[in-house]
C-alpha cells in the first residue's frame, strides 16, 4: 500500500548570534511500508520526527531526499497537479480537535467541504453523505447544524474523523489522534479508528508517544528516536520482548498509578537532545545506560534479527 524508501528531511534554521544556517536532522533515512488494512504504529518522545514524518507521506511538507510509494507508485516526484488526484486517497487526523476544525463553520459545512473539493457525490446528494458520515462516526443527524464548540472533545474528534474518511481514502496518517483528549474518552475513539479499519479497509499510520495507545492500536510498531527508526516489528514481539534500550526504556517508561510506577518512569533520563547538534554514533547514547566505546564513535546500523528490525551495538554484538 504505502512504502517509505528512506525519507529523510531537513530543516535550515538560523542560529547563534551570528544568524548563522544549521540544519535541523528532523526525519534521517526513515524506510518502512504498510499494508492494506495494516496499522503501524509510529512510537517515539516528542521530537523524534513522528509527525514529520506523517506530513511527508501527505506531501504536506516535501522531502530532502528518499522516496514514497503508493501501491509502487512513486507520489514523491510526480506534479502538484496529479498529486491533487491522488489526494482524496490520503487523509490526516490531527491531534487537536479543538483547533482543527473551524469554529465558525457548521458540522454540515465542515464535512461538505471534502465532498465539494474531491467531487465524492453529486451535490444533490450532500446531505444524504453527510448524514452517512455521521452515522459511520457514530454522531446522529443533528449534529450537522451545529458548530464545532458545541461539542465535547470526543465528538469533536468524531467530526475530525468523520471529514478524513469524506473522501473515501484507503490510508489516513492518525497523528496523535487521543492524546489531546481524556483518558476515558480515548478508547472509545480508537476503538472508532480500528471498527472503521475493519469496515472500510483502511491502512493507518498511527502515531503516539503513549505505548498504551500504540498497543491498542498497532499491527506492526515503529520506535523512533531522533528522526530514525531504531527498532520495528510486530506489536506483540516489541511489547513482550523489547531489543533496543530505547525500547526498553519507554515501555518501562509507560505512566501508570502508584509508587513503582514513579520510580519506573524516572528510567529515561534526561531530554531528547536537539536535532540540529546530533550526537555522534548512536544517538541515543547519551542517555543509554549500556553505552559502550563503539556508540560514541559509529552509528548502528537497522538490521534484522528474527521477527524485527534494531539498530544498536550490544544487540550486534551479544546476539538475541
Ligand atoms: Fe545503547 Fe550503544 Fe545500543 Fe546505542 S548502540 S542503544 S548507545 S548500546
Ligand atoms: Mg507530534
Amino acid at each position: 500500500m504505502i512504502e517509505v524508501k528512506n525519507l529523510s528531511k531537513q530543516f535550515v534554521v538560523k542560529s547563534g548570534l551570528l544568524g548563522q544556517e544549521e540544519y535541523v536532522h528532523a526525519v534521517n533515512g526513515v524506510s518502512f511500508s504498510i499494508g492494506d488494512q495494516e496499522t503501524l504504529g509510529l512510537v517515539g518522545e516528542s521530537g523524534s520526527g513522528k509527525s514529520t514524518t506523517g506530513r511527508l507521506i501527505l506531501r504536506l511538507l516535501e522531502p530532502t531526499s528518499g522516496k514514497i510509494l503508493l501501491e509502487g507508485k512513486d507520489i514523491s516526484t510526480i506534479s502538484d497537479r496529479d498529486f491533487r488526484k491522488l489526494r482524496k486517497e490520503l487523509q490526516i487526523v490531527f491531534q487537536n480537535p479543538y483547533s482543527a476544525l473551524d469554529y465558525k463553520m457548521t458540522v454540515e459545512d465542515i464535512l461538505m467541504q471534502p465532498l465539494q473539493i474531491h467531487k465524492i457525490v453529486p451535490p444533490l446528494e450532500y446531505k444524504k453523505e453527510v448524514h452517512r458520515l455521521l452515522h459511520m462516526v457514530g454522531l446522529d443527524h443533528a449534529s450537522a447544524r451545529k458548530f464545532p464548540h458545541e461539542f465535547s472533545g470526543g465528538q469533536r474528534q468524531r467530526i475530525g474523523i468523520a471529514r478524513a474518511l469524506a473522501t473515501k481514502p484507503r490510508f489516513i496518517v492518525c497523528d496523535e489522534p487521543v492524546s489531546a483528549l481524556d483518558v476515558s474518552v480515548q478508547s472509545q475513539i480508537l476503538n472508532l479508528t480500528m471498527d472503521l479499519q475493519k469496515e472500510l479497509g483502511i491502512s493507518y499510520l498511527f502515531i503516539a508517544h503513549d505505548l498504551h495507545v500504540i498497543k491498542h492500536v498497532s499491527d506492526r510498531v515503529a520506535v523512533m528516536y531522533l528522526g530514525k527508526i531504531v527498532e520495528m516489528g510486530d506489536a506483540e514481539g516489541i511489547f513482550e520482548n523489547p531489543m533496543h534500550p530505547y525500547t526498553k526504556a519507554l515501555l518501562a517508561a509507560v505512566p501508570g498509578q502508584g509508587e513503582e510506577a514513579q520510580i519506573k518512569r524516572r528510567r529515561l533520563k534526561g531530554e531528547i537532545p536537539s536535532a540540529i547538534r546530533m550526537p555522534s554514533g548512536c544517538s541515543f547514547h547519551t542517555r543509554c545506560p549500556f553505552a559502550m566505546d563503539i556508540c560514541r564513535n559509529e552509528i548502528p546500523i537497522l538490521k534484522e534479527y528474527k521477527d524485527r528490525m534494531v539498530s544498536c551495538h550490544l544487540v550486534d554484538k551479544e546476539g538475541v
